[in-house]
């Protein structure tokens, strides 16, 4: 039924063809997980089948947020193509239908919602509004920031590594820690970039900031301390962009939304990722009166933003979400899951510190503790034995030594039971290299 089942290995032969096609076809940009790439056949819940018919536990994707080919997501999909699909330049009720929906989800100054296909076009659309806005050009980021792929953001994506093109209207600042005082410390460094716009005459547009600070290696505590940055960056007339493409959806547990875990209202919020459960539908929302000025001005049309395909997959991934109680099991299981890791750490003193909101969770590996080296390469050797074992994780951090455990939110405690079984075995056969 799911194609041809192969022997480990033909399998491993056409993985080698794979390999050897995709980078003849695609070139060389694009990277593949793991020193073993993986061919997956089929998803289903939290389960992802590879050619040979084995079942890898997924702890990593958060796109398909609501599980892999949710049947309730694949039907309204099917339903909508059979029917229509078209564009926002006409009139159809089921794309007013989602963002009605969709904006009932954030606080009331939260008014308007405009369609995009992904991430990076969302932000992108919010820089512009930024800068129409406020008149500015100057952007606040964090210094490993991953924002997307237009040439605008990866200017503002120094997770990139790359050399950025023009960054001069860009200032990195350090992401926050987990201290006591960190809303503090981010304010502080927050008020040096903005003295520095201004002593190089750049005008401030915006702070944009992913609010879990995933790629700078999860930092979700203490709940509240992106506050005094907002305040500081609104003092100068300039904007808070919540990137909600990762924290979004019910990931961070029993809040729909990132930003709420700071008490925050934005001014922009920008949303991809899981929204239409794999399904390409992202978007930005906004307060009304920042769109006033932006839609005075310029006008906006996306081919394939907010298509009624795309509406019927976005509104079938909120339906589920709310009916399977996601938000609130992100936060019931995130919990549990980081009981037992702490219980790890408690055994393997290269566990430096665990960072969670729901089922968002990084485990930093430092040799030393918490102000030791990063433990960069025993991350990847840990990703890599996981994968072994069929579990799949992945790192985040500048150093890459944050593991990045980020599973499908219908993940249950019997999953989570597996994944730090899995782990513990991992840890011990890295600790047994180490003492070699
Ligand atoms: N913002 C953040 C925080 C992201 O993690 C990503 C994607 N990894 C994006 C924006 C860009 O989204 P997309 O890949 O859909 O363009």
């Amino acid at each position: 039924m799911w194609g041809r089942e192969m022997s480990a290995a033909d399998e491993a032969i056409s993985t080698q063809d794979m390999i050897a096609r995709r980078s003849r076809l695609l070139g060389p940009a694009y990277r593949l997980f793991y020193d073993q790439p993986v061919q997956f056949v089929r998803g289903e819940g939290v389960w992802l089948h590879d050619a040979a018919g084995n079942r890898y536990l997924d702890a990593y994707n958060n796109v398909a947020s609501v599980g892999h080919c949710h049947p309730h997501v694949v039907q309204a999909i099917a339903r909508q193509a059979a029917v229509l699909n078209t564009h926002t330049r006409y009139l159809h009720e089921t794309v007013l239908d989602f963002a009605e929906k969709l904006l009932a989800t954030f606080p009331h100054q939260i008014g308007h919602v405009m369609f995009t296909c992904t991430g990076s076009e969302a932000n992108d659309l919010a820089l512009r509004v930024a800068r129409t806005c406020t008149g500015g050009t100057g952007f606040i980021v964090t210094a490993n920031a991953y924002h997307g792929v237009t040439s605008a953001l990866t200017e503002l994506s120094p997770s990139l590594g790359l050399p950025r093109p023009d960054a001069s209207h860009a200032r990195l600042i350090p992401a926050p820690g987990s201290e006591a005082n960190a809303g503090e410390v981010f304010a502080r460094h927050v008020s040096a970039a903005l003295e520095d716009m201004r002593k190089c005459g750049i005008k401030p547009a915006a702070l944009l900031v992913d609010t879990i600070f995933s790629s700078d290696g999860v930092f979700a505590d203490p709940p509240g301390f992106l506050r005094p940055a907002v305040e500081a960056v609104r003092a100068e007339g300039a904007l808070f962009i919540a990137d909600e493409v990762q924290p979004g959806f019910g990931r961070c547990g029993e809040q729909m939304w990132g930003f709420a875990r700071h008490d925050l209202v934005p001014d922009l919020v920008t949303m991809g990722k899981p929204m239409g459960n794999g399904h390409p539908v992202a978007g930005m929302a906004a307060r009304p009166e920042l769109l006033a000025e932006f839609g005075r001005r310029s006008r906006y049309f996306n081919t394939f933003g907010g298509n009624p395909v795309s509406a019927a997959a976005g509104i079938a991934v909120l339906d589920v979400i709310e009916s399977e109680g996601l938000m609130q099991n992100a936060q019931h299981t995130g919990d549990y899951l980081v009981k037992l890791l702490r219980q790890l750490k408690a055994r393997y003193p290269l566990i430096a510190e665990i960072r969670s909101a729901g089922l968002f969770v990084g485990v930093e590996l430092r040799h030393g503790g918490q102000t030791g080296t990063p433990a960069t390469a025993e991350a990847a050797r840990v990703v890599n034995l996981l994968r072994e074992r069929r579990v799949l994780i992945s790192s985040a951090g500048p150093q890459g030594n944050v593991l990045k455990i980020r599973p499908p939110l219908v993940f249950g405690t019997e999953h989570a039971d597996l994944l730090v079984q899995r782990l513990d075995q991992a840890l011990a056969e890295v600790n047994v290299t180490q003492e070699k």
